[in-house]
């Protein structure tokens, strides 16, 4: 039965909704004894996960089934804040209903990370990711809301081709709504009723981990759970866009090794050896640790330290991932034993309690539980990237002119690749495949 699953999730071309897109046709393919639905909408303002449990809880109940089937678990359990109270309800009443006797329930408590799958698998199992590792050490596979509405789909042979997005911030009218992959975000901020700031800038992702988009010519892409529209001056943009020169020379200047960020790093809770307030010490040159140095690869790039730790407003983040990045170039990985680590005696009492990271982050206005708005969003045009995912992009299959319709295969893994497939997310014609991008107009 695996073998069916895994092949029709990869010809429905589903990849992770919640993180950098790892083909879920990969994941899924594996034996473990527990499935965990993450549904923790761990950014701030991220509302599609909550959204999909109270609307289309059947279907996405549907798709951890079936992905309870290929792993063969015996658990499958759907976690979620209990501030998402309709949901929490509607999940409980599908539990008591089940007649597989393998769904539960799990009430998240509401902090940050609560959703980064080694927190959420320690919350749940007790068990403890080994450091660098995955779930899958564990006996766990973690999969997304969304991700596991999409295998429902998949199971139905209806391709991946929408994906639910917030959009919130600075917009006239804040919303999830479900939009064809490859939507050009100044469309769908036009049918939000536009910005309310003349100047703004926009962030693709959660205001922790997502990115500001160069303009809003970008299209929307598989992986894209949010769009927020924000002042340029704002704390969550001008946070995200800093001169890696300048943030050395901060670090070296004004790093008082007060090791907050460590005490707060939930990766070092979790037992696993970084300690960020060391690498910041390793970049102002004084102390070299080439030891501590390497545990730049323990990063999960979570941003506690960088948004709520450090009270000089500096970095570890950024460090982290220049180290890392010179590390990766070098050809340089972790080597762990594999084994659980011990965690942090005080872990528990160090969660970062969401509200306060969102005054923080000065976007509390913003959090506002948008629904989904009365009309359906119909985009003219897309432009679909056939990298969307991690691993190798998509190999296109369609050239200028060619005619396409919605979920017509249009990029394909290359061979023995890691990667994911392609698909028309509306009926048109190709009018470019220029740049790795297959753009489509309805006219
Ligand atoms: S971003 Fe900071 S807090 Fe998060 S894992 Fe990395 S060092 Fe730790
Ligand atoms: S919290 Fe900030 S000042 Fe303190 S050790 Fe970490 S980076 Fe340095």
């Amino acid at each position: 039965m695996r073998e069916q699953i895994v092949e029709k999730v990869k010809n429905a071309g589903v990849v992770g909704a919640g993180g950098a897109g790892f083909p879920t046709h990969v994941k899924i393919n594996a034996e473990v004894d527990t499935v965990l639905v993450n549904g923790a909408s761990c950014e701030p303002l991220l509302m599609s996960d909550p959204y999909i449990m109270e609307h289309e809880l059947d279907v996405m109940i549907e798709g951890l089934q079936a992905v309870l089937d290929a792993t063969g678990a015996k658990r499958g359990v759907i976690c979620i804040k209990g501030k998402h109270k309709k949901a929490v309800s509607t999940i409980k009443e599908a539990v008591a209903k089940d007649t597989t006797g393998r769904l539960e329930f799990f009430e998240l408590k509401d902090f940050y990370p609560a959703g980064d799958e080694q927190v959420l698998v320690r919350e749940v199992t007790g068990r403890t990711v080994p450091e660098a590792g995955i779930p899958l050490q564990v006996g766990v596979v973690v999969s997304n809301t969304e991700s596991l509405y999409n295998i429902a789909n998949a199971m139905k042979e209806i391709p991946l081709t929408e994906r639910y997005v917030t959009v919130t911030g600075e917009i006239a009218q804040d919303m999830v709504v479900k939009v064809p992959v490859g939507t050009i975000v100044s469309d769908l901020l036009a049918f939000a009723g536009g910005a309310k700031i003349s100047d703004y800038r926009v962030v693709d992702g959660g205001p922790m981990v997502g990115r500001v988009l160069p303009d809003t010519d970008q299209p929307v892409t598989k992986t894209t759970s949010g769009l927020i529209v924000l002042d340029p001056e704002h704390n969550v943009v001008k946070g995200k866009i800093k001169d890696p020169e300048a943030i050395k020379r901060m670090t070296g200047s004004i790093c008082c090794q007060c090791t907050q960020c460590t005490e707060l790093c939930p990766r070092h809770l979790l037992g696993h050896a970084i300690q960020p307030h060391k690498l910041m010490r390793s970049l102002s040159s004084l102390v070299k640790d080439p030891e501590a140095v390497k545990t730049a690869l323990l990063c999960c790039e979570c941003g506690a330290c960088e948004k709520f730790a450090c009270p000089m407003g500096l970095s570890p983040r950024e460090v982290n991932a220049m180290i890392r990045k010179e590390l990766m170039k070098e050809g340089i990985r972790w080597s762990g034993n594999g084994e659980e680590p011990e965690n942090h005696p005080m872990r528990e009492t160090r969660y970062i309690p969401t509200k306060r990271l969102m005054q923080r982050l000065d976007i509390l206005k913003y959090d506002t539980h948008p629904g989904m708005p009365e009309e359906t969003f119909v985009p003219e045009r897309v432009a679909i990237p056939l990298a969307q995912h991690i691993g190798a992009p998509a190999t296109c299959l369609v050239k200028e002119g060619d005619r396409v319709k919605k979920g017509d295969f249009i990029g394909e893994i290359p061979e023995k690749a890691l990667g994911a497939r392609i698909h028309a997310s509306i009926d048109g014609v190709v009018t470019s495949t220029e740049g790795g991008v297959v753009k489509i107009s309805r006219g």
